[in-house]
């Protein structure tokens, strides 16, 4: 009898925990990155898209899922790959919002593709690729933040800001802490490289980062024009 109960006991556990292994979330929370494409443009060469010269604002990088400890998932399926048709009433938006500024010059579907295979296919249990690259223009339109920048007198004209001041614009004009992470031009001066701002598993609420990455910008750096 007593064997039986036991049994009994470690089948419920094993369901439970396999139930609890499958319910679990497949990470914590997002980085929303964007690139300012002077900073990239003046640390390396740099090719615009064959559409023509970006505008002179913050583009995507990307919407990249990550755990509450600071790792992250990436490449999670092989099999998924990116299909423009996927996101056709989503063209013109992301041509203008998410420019590729490597080289060769290109119609940027390779970084769009890199950026599904790499980061978009290790959020697919809750964003489909549509509705992947839907919620990175939404957060985009929601964040202008050279607007935001400009409020506080911040402007990429080559001058050189006060590190705390920037991050305090962004808090101040969003609500949230941004980390921002430097690269430095050929000259080798510190400048804005990339700003990073965290957003719930749905993709569409800002929130406080529960993790920064690692590294650090001087406490003045540059924000270079474009
Ligand atoms: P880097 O080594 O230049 O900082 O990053 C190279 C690439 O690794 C990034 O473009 C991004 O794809 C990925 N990566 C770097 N740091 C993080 C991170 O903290 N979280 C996530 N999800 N991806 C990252
Ligand atoms: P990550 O793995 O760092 O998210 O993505 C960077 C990859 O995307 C690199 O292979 C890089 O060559 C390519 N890429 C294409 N266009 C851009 C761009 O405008 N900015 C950055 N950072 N990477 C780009």
């Amino acid at each position: 009898m007593m064997k039986l109960q036991c049994s009994i006991l470690i089948k419920l556990l094993t369901f439970h925990v396999l139930a609890v292994l499958c319910a679990s979330q497949q990470f914590d929370f997002f980085y929303f990155v964007q690139q300012w494409p002077g900073s990239y443009c003046d640390s390396k060469q740099c090719c615009y898209p064959n559409t023509g010269k970006p505008a002179s604002d913050f583009g995507i990088h990307g919407l990249w899922p990550n755990y509450n400890d600071g790792s992250y998932p990436s490449n999670c399926d092989p099999q998924s790959q990116f299909d423009p048709s996927n996101i056709s009433d989503l063209t013109s938006r992301i041509q203008e919002e998410w420019p590729s500024l490597a080289c060769p010059s290109s119609d940027n579907l390779n970084f769009w593709s890199h950026e599904w295979v790499k980061h978009g296919t290790c959020s697919i249990s809750n964003l489909d690729q549509h509705d992947y690259f839907a919620a990175a223009l939404n957060l985009k339109e929601q964040l202008d933040l050279l607007q935001v920048l400009g409020k506080s007198g911040i402007h990429p004209n080559g001058e050189v800001y006060d590190l705390g001041s920037i991050k305090d614009a962004i808090k101040q004009g969003t609500g949230y802490t941004p980390w921002i992470e430097c690269n430095r031009d050929e000259s080798g001066n510190t400048q804005l490289y990339q700003v990073y701002m965290c957003v719930d598993t749905s993709g569409s609420n800002l929130i406080e980062c529960p993790v920064f990455p690692h590294g650090k910008c001087s406490s003045n750096i540059e924000f270079p024009s474009f």
